[in-house]
């Protein structure tokens, strides 16, 4: 419940708390005043009781009031209005009866229960209400007068004024409590709904999955979260124009609605990005609606689609689960977030379920336990500092382990590219974070802090021994075939056969994944650009044994 929602029903609780209290207290100034007066005409004895009785019900009102007033007034059971009612109907009967049965002045006592029940509750409860109060009347009314039928319609017709005003004041008032409630749900409605879409938006998404998550920690079970991004979508609009590309949105909206249960929730994450919540739903199944919703997609004939990369509008998926993956709401949308990222690199189209680069270094059991402990540290230092260098960390290691097994490399080769690879970019620990996500070109003295990765990440591992073995292949990553890069400006053979290797993996995730700073490039793009570039920035021979790898495992 939102802060302002809170407000309001705390305010409108406040004005029913006054009706009561002055309701009560005109109904205790009767009772009482007729106790004293006219004593002859009440049985002595029964007058204490029902006093102490109204009294004890008082007291026990208003400590509800005491507890709820105290900011609980949400939590409070709708049976306690209720009982109220019942209490004050009550009150009303026992007033009638001690202040002069048919010709009380206090049946005018009832609008108030009427009055309290609209604002309450609405029209119909307090048209009950008033019906209630009517048929007490006229039941006091024909029980004190009995059958002298001309007293009893002559009591009858005075009463129909006040029957009138209880019926008025329950139909108009309740009506008006209904309007404003229903308005305020719209609105409410209104305010959670993407206007272009139709689906959840951000803030809903926000409310929706912390809700999920309390709720699985209560019902001890897993919620998953898909994370869903069209792929090349700025090609879209740069070729059809944002209008097409608004359509495209609300047609994906619609068809990942129809592949999800009425308990999960769509949302409209941002700009072309869409967020699904599948409560109850472990990650195994969240894999299978999620494969559900980009086979849809990539089955659907949209609109201008023959423009884009593959001819089709294709979307990719991130998947994670709390609490099997992560372990709050933050992490849960950080995981998802980088399971997107990895399924963008992996050729996009596809769905990828979250796995810690980590998990993948604990299931090597042949690394040397002390060198993942180093991994680990440096790991977590680099996420810290720039999510995007992690995250290409994470995708150069896995070309780097099926590049290894591709060109059937020894165990000891295999490790070392690996362990390099999760290293190699350790340098850049020391650039500054608004000089590594720079978009503009970089100053002379920006480059020379990029030139000076390599060397730096091996001046960070040198006092650890167990690392000594990795130096010269992350020192090397960045030099080229012909002999014109850095630091060192080593030619061909000259540079390690693995930072060769390294240097591919890396060069073509930096291509294809999302870069702050360079237009990225399809996977056939990002092939093109290898072989554009073999013989002298790459290794020529590794540029084609990649590219085979590539096709290869293109399936994992
Ligand atoms: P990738 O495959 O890596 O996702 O490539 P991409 O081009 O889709 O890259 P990215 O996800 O960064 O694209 C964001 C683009 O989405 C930028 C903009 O053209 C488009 N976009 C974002 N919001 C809207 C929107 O509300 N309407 C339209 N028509 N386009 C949007
Ligand atoms: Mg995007
Ligand atoms: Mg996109």
């Amino acid at each position: 419940m939102s802060s302002f929602e809170q407000k309001r029903n705390k305010q409108v609780f406040e004005i029913i708390v006054i009706l009561k209290i002055i309701y009560i207290a005109l109904s205790m100034i009767a009772i009482s005043s007729a106790y004293n007066f006219k004593k002859e005409i009440i049985n002595v004895v029964l007058v204490p009781i029902v006093f102490s009785i109204i009294l004890v019900a008082v007291l026990a009102y208003f400590s509800w009031i005491v507890v709820y007033i105290r900011g609980r007034i949400d939590k409070r059971p709708k049976i306690a209005d209720y009982i109220e009612t019942t209490i004050m109907l009550c009150v009303f009967i026992l007033t009638i009866m001690t202040t002069g049965l048919q010709d009380s002045g206090y049946k005018l006592l009832g609008i108030f229960i009427v009055l309290i029940g609209a604002i309450q509750f609405g029209r119909n409860y307090s048209l009950g209400i008033a019906t209630i109060s009517m048929i007490i009347i006229l039941a006091i009314d024909f029980l004190s007068i009995g059958s002298n039928k001309q007293l009893l319609s002559g009591y009858f017709e005075k009463d129909l004024i006040l029957f009138s005003a209880l019926f008025v004041t329950a139909f108009i008032l309740g009506m008006y409590v209904d309007i404003e409630r229903e308005h305020s749900k719209e609105l409410k409605n209104l305010a959670n709904i993407d206007e272009l879409t139709g689906l959840y938006n951000h803030r809903y998404f926000q409310e929706f999955l912390q809700k999920s998550i309390n709720n699985a920690d209560k019902e001890k079970q897993e919620v998953s979260l898909l994370f869903m991004d069209i792929d090349y979508f700025k090609n879209f609009n740069d070729v059809n124009g944002h209008q097409a590309g608004d359509l495209i949105l609300k047609e994906i909206g619609q068809i990942m609605k129809s592949c999800i249960r009425s308990t999960d929730a769509i949302a409209r994450y941002g700009g072309e990005e869409f967020a699904a919540i599948l409560p109850n739903t472990t990650e195994h199944d969240a894999v299978k609606i999620g494969e559900r919703i980009r086979a849809s997609i990539q089955n659907t004939d949209f609109k201008g689609q023959e423009n884009q990369p593959d001819k089709n509008i294709t979307i990719s998926i991130g998947i994670s689960s709390y609490p099997k993956r992560a372990i709050s709401k933050h992490q849960l949308i950080n995981t998802a977030d980088d399971a997107l990222y990895r399924a963008k690199s992996f050729n996009r189209n596809r769905v990828e379920l979250y796995r810690g680069i980590l998990d993948d270094l604990y299931e090597n059991m042949e690394i040397d336990k002390d060198v993942v402990k180093f991994i680990k540290a440096f790991m977590n230092m680099i996420n810290k500092k720039d999510r995007y260098t992690y995250r290409h960390t994470e995708s150069v290691v896995i070309y780097a382990k099926y590049f290894g097994e591709y060109l059937n490399l020894t165990k000891k080769e295999k490790i070392s590219l690996q362990v390099s690879a999760y290293l190699h970019d350790i340098g850049k620990l020391e650039i500054p974070d608004d000089v590594l996500n720079k978009k503009e070109k970089l100053t002379e003295a920006e480059r020379q802090m990029f030139i000076k990765h390599p060397q730096t990440g091996v001046d960070l591992i040198k006092s650890i021994k167990q690392l000594d073995e990795f130096q010269p292949i992350i020192k090397h990553h960045h030099e080229r075939y012909d002999g014109k890069g850095y630091p060192s400006g080593l030619k061909a053979t000259e540079i390690p056969y693995l930072s060769r290797m390294l240097t591919i993996a890396d060069s073509f995730d930096a291509m294809t994944s999302n870069r702050p700073y360079n237009k990225v490039k399809t996977q056939e793009e990002g092939i093109k650009e290898l072989r554009d570039n073999a013989g002298t920035q790459f290794d020529p021979d590794l540029v084609e044994k990649f590219i085979e790898m590539l096709d290869k495992y293109k399936d994992k």
